[in-house]
């Protein structure tokens, strides 16, 4: 069908061209039958500015429209592999990436850090290796879907007004993609990065990245590649400005439990388990409405604060009907998720954890992270996981830089309010920053209908071009030698 619809668009160039030159070279005759010297080399002026013209516009909107169909296609072809869990495609969707890096010329070479997951690295090897290369990240894997909830079946990629809907349009296929799309325009205009660049494919990023980035990030193979920057994932944003992330929050999850005396039900007596329970649960309460506050007041933003959000509430004597009415238990339990910003006062958030949370003095216990370990906001120096976001850090400027020079517009940096693989790359005290490039997109990752605009997509292409010619053209030698000095 794209053949077709081209095929015509050349035939309609031609037409058009025909055309043109079919009426030039009327006018040229009837100067010279007129015997007009002067308006005869004026007409054949015209004629060849008018030629000249007509080649370049046959030429440049034919390859334009080849192009970005063919981008389109791609990416479409990419959606349609099925990587939800619990049971992704993960080896359809890696032939997949390593037929377009073949296409590119790129290396590639398929890891398995754990059976049956593979992770996908190409590289786009650079003039000086030596140099600290470039990390773009994506991951292969997408979050299950409700199909019936779908106005298109999320498998299927399918294109209405402009708008392409398929689970992971948004997180992150799209993003995976572009780096790609990029490069190939790059090829094409016969860039040469100086420094190397790498582009991981990595899987189960949605069940926590422990088997993918996780593993990944302290492999020998990544030591080996000795990255500079990781570019990763990020967030739509409603408006025009691009959003871009530098840090994430912790997700610290907290359970805690308090016992009492059982009683009959009709018996007011203290320390029962659920009062003190309750006691626990309306302080927190309170903290997680300051901290609401801050945010609905606009002086804090999402990711800047602690939120705190009960999930789980246990308690009771199960009789045959419901639960035992006539009988106070002697146990309960309730669990939160609290994600904790690096720049949040950890030591204190622990503090009142032990000591109003869940105090002993109330017959409480509490365990951070029954369900996954708690991840800590400091990296392996002990430094806060955050990617500086001025001028002490280059790779940031370059970013800055890029992006206007593409003429996009960037939103203030932000910390990202949940969890993403680039935690791993700056844990290893690496710069990380999230970016997405999909402005003017409501924000539907993981909801139903999730879609991206094509000209979004492909205005994302153009903004990767300019990133990674920058990054992978950035020679901060002379700086170097300048310290030496
Ligand atoms: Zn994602």
């Amino acid at each position: 069908m794209n053949r077709v619809l081209k095929l015509l668009n050349q035939v309609d160039h031609i037409l058009f061209g025909v055309k043109g030159i079919l009426g030039v070279c009327k006018l040229v005759d009837m100067m010279i039958r007129k015997r007009d010297f002067d308006q005869y080399l004026y007409s054949a002026l015209v004629l060849v500015v008018f030629l000249n013209h007509i080649d370049k516009t046959v030429t440049s909107s034919v390859s334009n429209v080849v192009d970005d169909e063919e981008s389109i296609s791609r990416f479409q072809h990419y959606l349609k592999i099925n990587t939800a869990h619990p049971n992704p495609k993960y080896y359809e969707a890696a032939d997949f990436i390593i037929s377009q890096a073949k296409s590119l010329s790129l290396e590639s070479q398929s890891i398995e850090f754990v059976q049956g997951k593979p992770l996908v690295l190409l590289k786009w090897p650079g003039k000086d290796s030596t140099l600290q290369s470039i990390l773009l990240n994506s991951h292969t894997d997408v979050v299950p879907v409700e199909d019936t909830k779908w106005v298109h079946p999320p498998f299927d990629a399918r294109v209405q007004n402009g708008n392409v809907y398929a689970r992971g349009s948004q997180d992150m296929k799209c993003v995976g993609l572009q780096y790609l799309e990029a490069i190939r325009k790059l090829k094409h205009s016969g860039f040469k990065p100086l420094r190397d660049v790498y582009l991981s494919f990595v899987p189960d990023e949605e069940i926590g990245g422990h088997d993918g980035a996780a593993k990944f990030a302290n492999s020998e193979v990544f030591d080996k590649m000795n990255v500079g920057i990781v570019l990763d994932e990020g967030l739509p944003s409603i408006n025009d400005k691009y959003r871009v992330f530098y840090a994430e929050r912790s997700p610290w999850w907290l359970l805690i439990k308090s016992t009492g005396a059982p009683g009959h039900g009709a018996k007011l007596y203290d320390n029962t388990a659920l009062e003190n329970l309750f006691k626990s649960i309306e302080s927190i309460r309170r903290f997680r409405g300051a901290q609401f506050d801050l945010v609905k007041a606009g002086l804090m933003a999402e990711g800047e604060v602690v939120s705190v959000n009960m999930v789980a509430l246990k308690a009771g004597t199960p009789s045959p009907t419901g639960f035992v009415m006539n009988l106070q238990p002697s146990e309960a339990e309730a669990a939160f998720d609290i994600r904790v910003p690096p720049t949040a006062d950890q030591a204190s958030l622990e503090r009142r954890i032990a000591e109003e949370w869940a105090p002993t003095s109330r017959n409480m216990t509490f365990e951070l992270g029954q369900f996954k370990q708690k991840v800590s906001a400091y990296d392996k120096f002990g430094q806060p996981v955050l990617t500086a976001t001025d001028e002490s850090n280059h790779w940031w400027s370059l970013l800055e830089g890029a992006i206007t020079e593409a003429n996009g517009k960037l939103e203030n940096p932000e910390i990202f309010p949940a969890s993403t693989d680039a935690r791993y790359f700056r844990d290893r005290g690496l710069p990380a920053i999230g970016f997405s490039p999909m402005a003017n997109t409501p924000i539907l990752l993981h909801d139903h209908n999730e879609f991206l605009n094509k000209d979004e997509y492909l205005r994302g292409i153009e903004i990767y071009e300019s990133i990674i010619k920058a990054y992978a053209s950035f020679d901060d030698t002379k700086d170097s030698s300048k310290d030496e000095l």
